[in-house]
C-alpha cells in the first residue's frame, strides 16, 4: 500500500521548490534575464579554487577503489579528526574525530539529530519564522513541531516565547543562526539567557532539553560574531554543511557534532549513527569527505553576497519597503505590501519578481528574497520592485 503521508509530502512539494519550478518554466518562455528568481538558497558564487585542486589531487593520487568506495559509516577517520582539529583551533575546544559524524548535508545532519534525540509523541520547538523543512523532518519522527515566535519586527530570538512553548514533552529546540529566512544572528547574551532558563527547566526533568544548532550559514556573516553554542549550553548537538560556505550544495556533504559534554554523549552519537543507518544514508560521499578535509580552513568569500545585500537594502529602503537588515546568510526578509503574502507574491509575478511568501516559514505577511543571485539580477530587478511598490499606491 502506498504510504499516504509520504505521498502527500511528495505530491505537495515545498513552496520554495514550487516557485523555483515556475521560474525555470517562465525563463524558457520569456528569457532567463527577464525573470527575477529569488526563490532558492543555491549559492551563486563558485566553489573556491581549493575545491577543484583537492578533487584533482585526489583523482591523481588515490587508487580508484579507495577513491569511490564506501568509507566507514561515520566517515573516514582522518577526515573526522581534521574537522575536530579545525573546530578546536577556532573555538578553543578539545573535540576528537569520534565526536564528528559525516553526513549527506545539513538536511541529513538535522534529520539524524532529530531521530536520535526524540521519540514519537514528543515535541520539538522551532523559532518562527523557520526553515520549512524542519516541520517535515520533525513530523517524520512522529513528533509535533511547536512554534515559538521570534521577537516581532527584529526577529531576534525570544527566550520568553521559547519558555512559553516548553512542556514536559519537549525533547529538543532547533536554533538556526545565522537564520534562514531572516538573516538574524543570535547574540551571545540571549543564548546565555536561554541556557540559564534551560538549566532551570532541566533541574525538574530526568533528561535535559537538547539544543540542535543548525548552522549551514555559520560562515556567511557581515561583521557580527556567531557564538559557538556548545560553549554556552553543553547539551547542544551541532549540525553543519558545506552547502553554503564552500558552495557545494549539490554535493551533499556535512556533519553532526556531538560534544563530549553533552548529556549521554556516547549514546547520543550511537543514536545518530543508528538514525543514519535507519534512514539509509550508508556513508557521506567519499570524494567530498576528502575535499572538505582539504578545504577545512578555507575562508568563505562573502563580498559578492554583501554587495547584493547592500544594493537591495539601499534601493528597497529608498522605495519605501520595510525589511530586517540581515546580519548573516543570504536572505532579505521583507514586509509584504498587503496582509496576504501569497497574494502579494502573485502580484509580484506580474513584474516577473519571484520572492517566497512567508506562510510556509510559519509567519504571515512577509516575503523572503534570496539574494544569492548575480549582481546583474539584483540591479536589473530594481525597476520591477519600484513598479510593484507603485502598484500599491
Ligand atoms: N538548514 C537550513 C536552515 C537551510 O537553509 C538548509 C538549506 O537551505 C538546510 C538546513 C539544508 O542544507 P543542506 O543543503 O546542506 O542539506
Amino acid at each position: 500500500m502506498i504510504n499516504e503521508a509520504m505521498y502527500a509530502r511528495g505530491a505537495e512539494s515545498s513552496k520554495i521548490r514550487e516557485i523555483f519550478t515556475f521560474a525555470c518554466e517562465r525563463k524558457q518562455q520569456i528569457g532567463a534575464d527577464k525573470v527575477f528568481d529569488f526563490s532558492l538558497g543555491n549559492p551563486s558564487i563558485p566553489a573556491p579554487d581549493s575545491v577543484r585542486a583537492s578533487i584533482e589531487a585526489s583523482l591523481a593520487s588515490v587508487p580508484p577503489g579507495e577513491l569511490h568506495g564506501y568509507t566507514a559509516a561515520p566517515g573516514a577517520p582522518q577526515v573526522r579528526a581534521t574537522i575536530a582539529d579545525s573546530l578546536n583551533r577556532r573555538f578553543g575546544t578539545s573535540y576528537q574525530g569520534v565526536d564528528v559524524f559525516m553526513t549527506v548535508g545539513a538536511a541529513a545532519s538535522v534529520s539524524c539529530a532529530l531521530h536520535a534525540l526524540t521519540t514519537p509523541g514528543e515535541e520539538v520547538i522551532v523559532v518562527s519564522p523557520y526553515f520549512p523543512e524542519y516541520k517535515v523532518w520533525i513530523e517524520t519522527c512522529g513528533c509535533t513541531c511547536v512554534e515559538a515566535p521570534a521577537k516581532p519586527d527584529t526577529f531576534r530570538l525570544s527566550v520568553g516565547s521559547i519558555l512559553k512553548a516548553i512542556t514536559p514533552q519537549t525533547a529538543a529546540i532547533i536554533v538556526n543562526s545565522p537564520n534562514n529566512p531572516t538573516g538574524a544572528i543570535y547574540a551571545r547574551e540571549v543564548l546565555e539567557r536561554l541556557a540559564n532558563i534551560l538549566h532551570e527547566v532541566n533541574a525538574e526533568r530526568e533528561q535535559p532539553i537538547f539544543l540542535i544548532a543548525d548552522e549551514p550559514y555559520r560562515e556567511l556573516t557581515y561583521g557580527d560574531e556567531v557564538p559557538w553554542i556548545p560553549s554556552i549550553y553543553e547539551h547542544t548537538v551541532v549540525c553543519y554543511s558545506y552547502s553554503k560556505s564552500l558552495s557545494l550544495a549539490g554535493e551533499r556533504i556535512g556533519w553532526v557534532l556531538v560534544p563530549p559534554a553533552c548529556h549521554e554523549s556516547a549514546r547520543v552519537m550511537a543514536a545518530v549513527a543508528g538514525s543514519a543507518r535507519a534512514l539509509g544514508f550508508v556513508c557521506a560521499p567519499s570524494l567530498f569527505q576528502r575535499v572538505v578535509a582539504d578545504c577545512v580552513d578555507e575562508p568563505t568569500d562573502v563580498a559578492a553576497y554583501d554587495r547584493n545585500r547592500r544594493t537591495l537594502m539601499n534601493a528597497l529602503g529608498d522605495m519605501g519597503y520595510t525589511f530586517v537588515a540581515p546580519q548573516g546568510a543570504f536572505y532579505l526578509w521583507v514586509r509584504a505590501l498587503e496582509k496576504d503574502a501569497e497574494a502579494f507574491c502573485e502580484r509580484a509575478k506580474r513584474y516577473e519578481l519571484l520572492p517566497v511568501p512567508s506562510d510556509s516559514f510559519g509567519a504571515p505577511g512577509w516575503v523572503r528574497i534570496g539574494y544569492c543571485v548575480s549582481y546583474e539580477t539584483i540591479v536589473n530587478s530594481l525597476p520591477a520592485w519600484r513598479a510593484l511598490m507603485e502598484s500599491y499606491r
